[in-house]
């Protein structure tokens, strides 16, 4: 079943602000949720889509993924279930923001604040080499960790958090707006339920330290440009027991001196002095791992191509190799000595002779232009 695009379930564009997406939701979620279609189906079904679009469409790192990845950026782990970020396998959770919405509707005190961490995303530059034969690095990320000297709780040790008076540790406050009861974060706690009266030097009373630490990647050979590789786990810690997000590494392969990619083929010039184009000849030309000839037939012109089968790159989820193509350019001579000069002198001499013989595409060309100014 192909899913639905986000920004078509949300009605919005693709540029669209996040206050966009957040109006366009909030509508979306009035009009099909479930308490007010009792017994539809239909509706909570689109209630459910339009929450999905929203979950990711409203979280800026989610939000980049599937713009450049669409659906595949969240199918790839295999995460299953109807949310693709979702923190609770199976059945649809209607809790969070939902919540945030339309106030403590459904379920009313039994919410907690566990809240999955954020996923990561690390720009990784690699060579074509290392692109083409895999590798292993290591990478350090920035990370929150929970606070040794407080356990995580924020509170200056000896001291402990106490349960916010004004929304009662719920982390939400209700108001009254119109027809709806909305709930919004509640101002005091930041929708963490607790007070802190001293707070943990070490964290500000954030319960997490920010802290650096260093992974082991492995780059599977024949990677691309834009290939993720997903750190399951790896990302920022979840809040209130909430599990980590995942570290997604972005492959950006650097600007190769002799060779450009084009999937699994290589490209690259090849430049021949103009007698041995004319003589015909051998090369010897750089291939990934090692080196290749490539007999130039005489008579060869700038242009031609040359394939090399297999020399190219074996992608990851290929089980063959990309060619590699060499584009021949005839290069003019620089720098001539006065011998040199007088030997091309005379060869042109011959040469004249017989042009139509020599150059026929000179001479071709000549005729259209004539042809042309009459
Ligand atoms: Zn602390
Ligand atoms: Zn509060």
């Amino acid at each position: 079943m192909s899913k639905k695009d986000y920004y078509e379930v949300l009605g919005v564009n693709r540029d669209a602000s996040d206050e966009e997406i957040k109006k366009a939701y909030r509508k979306l979620a009035m009009k099909h949720h479930p308490d007010r279609n009792p017994d539809n189906p239909k509706a909570e079904e689109h209630f459910k889509e339009a929450k999905e679009a929203y979950e990711t469409l409203s979280d800026g790192q989610k939000r980049a993924a599937y713009d450049q990845h669409g659906h595949a950026a969240f199918e790839a782990g295999g995460m299953g279930g109807g949310s693709p970020f979702g923190a609770g396998a199976g059945g649809f959770d209607f809790g969070d923001i939902f919540g945030d919405i339309f106030g403590g509707g459904r379920g009313g005190g039994g919410r907690s604040n566990v809240q999955r961490g954020a996923d990561l995303r690390y720009n990784m530059e690699i060579t074509l080499e290392q692109a083409a034969r895999g590798t292993e690095t290591q990478i350090r990320v920035p990370t929150m960790v929970e606070c040794e000297t407080c356990k995580g709780s924020g509170a200056k040790p000896g001291t402990s958090p106490t349960t916010c008076t004004t929304c009662g540790g719920h982390g939400q406050v209700r108001m009254q707006q119109g027809f709806f009861s909305i709930q919004q974060t509640c101002p005091r706690c930041h929708g963490t339920g607790k007070m802190i009266a001293s707070p943990c030097k070490d964290c500000q009373g954030n319960g997490r330290v920010k802290q650096h630490k260093t992974l082991s990647v492995k780059i599977p050979a024949g990677v691309d440009n834009d290939d993720r590789i997903r750190l399951s786990g790896e990302g920022e810690h979840g809040v209130n027991g909430g599990s980590p997000g995942d570290l997604y590494v972005v492959i950006h392969i650097k600007p190769h001196a002799v060779f450009q990619r084009d999937h699994n083929d290589l490209h690259c010039e090849m430049p021949i002095s103009f007698s041995t184009a004319a003589l015909g000849g051998e090369i010897e030309i750089p291939t990934l791992d090692s080196s290749a000839r490539i007999k130039i037939p005489a008579e060869t012109q700038s242009g031609k191509t040359f394939r090399l089968r297999g020399k190219g790159i074996k992608g990851v989820r290929s089980s063959t190799h990309g060619d590699l193509y060499c584009h021949v350019v005839v290069e003019t001579p620089v720098n001539l000595t006065e011998r040199q000069k007088e030997l091309l002198r005379e060869f042109e001499a011959i040469n004249e002779k017989d042009s139509a013989r020599h150059n026929p595409r000179a001479k071709s060309w000549m005729d259209k232009v004539k042809e042309f100014f009459g």
